[in-house]
């Protein structure tokens, strides 16, 4: 499994706390020489017995289509080149438009066979007020781009939970994901993070964060929509179309190693954590093994996020018994087979569940 990060964007969003640099020409070369340097260094880490790949930012469909061609043959030559079970490359609506039809077509012959695209709303005035640099039209009509390009599996990504997002409106931007028919949605619940604008915002009082009541209702909603639609809720945030479950995400929930390339980039060897720092020129890269305790916290926390949960052995060998007794008699854990999991309607107070259980 293999993370490449591309930390640019052209504008920053309002909710954003992920490391990303507006970018600028000049910028692009340096930073493929930096990356293919550091795959060339990296390489024995890779570990193909997943083999996917993942271009995620930042926006990586500002990265020149050489860039990314030089990237890839650094791949190959390194002995770890494609074709990828799954390469997924994360996009802005507004460069597909832009771009148009031959992009989507080059990156296509290139080897992406699954792209994920920010729409994160159908509604135009929230758009501006996330600051993104599409409306809801542009998002649609990337979507249809992606489709004629012949990408047969696309995901898109929606945000929820934000105070000034109503009901109708959030029902009104999933029945139309729904209708352009992705193989996969993702949905994440807005937070205030870090010093982005929107903390700002809060701090001034010139925004006031959703109540626990709003969010857990149009989290339920969705629930029940892509459910209806045919969509698996199979981890927390994440629904796919039977068989398009997001393979190099799952392999994250799993405990899978990945090796993460570039700025702010994570990685995670099968017995330690690394990262890289979040800066352009010369990001280092710090290594952490992980004690005992840390893999089993990790353990259940990722796997009880997926619909097919932890293993019974696991959870009765590092879990207080009166505490899985408990939490399974209040319906917030259910046992199939040798399995525990979370059940969808306990999902949103997982965080809670977890931390009962550790
Ligand atoms: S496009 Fe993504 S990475 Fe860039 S500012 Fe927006 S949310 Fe952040």
């Amino acid at each position: 499994m293999i993370y490449i990060h591309v930390p640019f964007c052209r504008s920053f969003c309002t909710y954003c706390d992920f490391y990303s640099e507006i970018a600028e020409e000049g910028m692009f070369s340096a930073y493929t020489d930096a990356i293919c340097a550091e795959i060339k260094r990296r390489a024995p880490e890779i570990d193909d017995s997943l083999k996917t790949l993942y271009f995620g930012g930042g926006t990586p469909s500002l990265l020149p289509l050489g860039a990314l061609t030089r990237i890839l043959l650094t791949l190959e030559e390194c002995g770890h080149g494609g074709p990828y079970t799954e390469f997924t490359l994360e996009v802005n609506p507004e460069d597909i438009v832009e771009k148009g039809l031959p992009y989507v077509q080059s990156i296509k012959a290139l080897g992406v066979n699954r792209i994920s695209i920010g729409v994160q709303s159908f509604d135009d005035e929230l758009l501006r007020w996330m600051n993104r640099r599409h409306n809801a039209e542009r998002a649609e009509k990337a979507f249809r781009i992606v489709r004629e390009a012949g990408i047969e599996n696309i995901s898109l990504d929606l945000i929820f939970g934000l105070s000034n997002l109503s009901d109708s409106v959030w029902e009104a931007t999933i029945d139309k994901a729904i209708g352009l028919g992705p193989e996969h949605i993702s949905c994440y619940q807005l937070t205030v993070e870090g010093d982005n604008a929107l903390a700002h915002r809060l701090e001034n009082g010139d925004y006031e964060e959703a109540s626990e009541e709003l969010c857990q209702g149009q989290y339920r909603l969705l629930c029940q929509k892509l459910s209806d639609a045919g969509y698996q809720h199979y981890e927390i945030s994440n629904f796919a179309k039977p068989g398009f479950e997001a393979l190099h995400n799952s392999g994250y929930w799993s405990r899978r190693p990945y090796v993460g390339f570039g700025p702010a980039a994570h990685s995670f060897s099968g017995r330690g954590r690394s990262w890289n720092s979040a800066e352009l020129d010369g990001y280092i890269h710090t290594e952490e093994a992980l004690s005992v305790e840390d893999e089993k916290v990790e353990t259940l926390m990722l796997a009880l996020r997926t619909a097919r949960g932890v293993d019974t052995d696991f959870l009765h060998g590092n879990c207080k018994e009166e505490d899985i007794q408990r939490l399974e008699k209040a319906g917030a854990l259910q046992k199939t087979g040798r399995r525990f999991r979370i059940p969808e309607d306990h999902f949103f107070v997982s965080d809670e569940i977890i931390r009962e259980l550790i």
